[in-house]
């Protein structure tokens, strides 16, 4: 037994918490690769805060939402926990920017120069602290999908690198449903040397959900965004 009170569910939380970070580790190991350099996100969406405060009790400190209205709310509720780190995974409209840069530490769906220049204007003061983005490529046919058609991506990451309270930190793809994960994390990973060609610091890799993690470690991944394999299901949108 425990002095602090615990939520509902969350040994079970904690219980896959831990059984994905050690299948995170196990796969780093088996592709010669160090745990400690890949970020685990746990991406928290459609749950409730109380989710994250017993995922933060749980020694988690990156959570992603993928909405901006949420994000903000969460947030909000959340903001006795000084040190959790939100990452924006979601499609994001220009006008929502400046409410996305008040709370988030990093954006991994920069897809287009206009974004990347409201982002970069919502900072306010030019020696803000750096938002740290990562740029979304699309990996479909579909143009509908969020992210960049690849042969724009070389003058979106020189663009981003021309916005001063921007700091570039590499690229994040979803894999397509219709192509192997990891065949599509080998061309995520061809890209990702491309970008490192404008911004030679520019080497992380946001990439890895509940289905396709450990394909996305294989190919170099350094940010997983992991929902339901931790979370559980999520509850219907409401
Ligand atoms: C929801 C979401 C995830 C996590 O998805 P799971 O399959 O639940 O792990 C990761 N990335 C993005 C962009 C998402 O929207």
């Amino acid at each position: 037994m425990t002095d602090a009170p615990v939520p509902d569910g969350a040994e079970t939380l904690i219980e896959r918490l831990g059984a994905v970070d050690a299948r995170i580790a196990e796969v780093a190991r088996a592709n010669g690769r160090d745990p400690a350099e890949i970020t685990r996100i746990v991406v928290t969406k459609f749950h409730p805060a109380s989710l994250v405060r017993a995922l933060r009790a749980a020694g988690v400190r990156d959570v992603g939402e993928n909405r901006q209205q949420e994000l903000s709310a969460k947030a909000q509720e959340l903001d006795d926990l000084a040190d959790l780190r939100w990452h924006f995974v979601g499609q994001a409209q220009t006008n929502k920017a400046r409410a996305i840069r008040a709370v988030a530490d990093g954006v991994h769906s920069l897809d287009r120069p206009r974004l990347a220049d409201a982002l970069d204007a919502a900072a306010g003061d030019p020696d803000a602290p750096a938002l740290d983005v990562f740029l979304q490529i699309n990996l479909t046919d579909d143009p509908a999908r969020g992210g960049v058609h690849p042969d724009e991506l070389l003058a979106l990451a020189e663009h981003v690198t021309g916005c001063r309270t921007l700091r570039l930190r590499g690229v994040m793809a979803v894999a397509p449903l219709d192509e192997e994960p990891a065949r599509a994390f080998a061309r995520l990973a061809r890209m990702s040397e491309s970008v490192r060609s404008v911004d030679p610091s520019a080497s992380a890799i946001s990439a890895g959900m509940t289905g396709d993690f450990e394909e996305a470690i294989a190919a170099g991944a350094t940010h997983l965004r992991i929902g339901s394999a931790i979370t559980g299901p999520r509850p219907l949108r409401g």
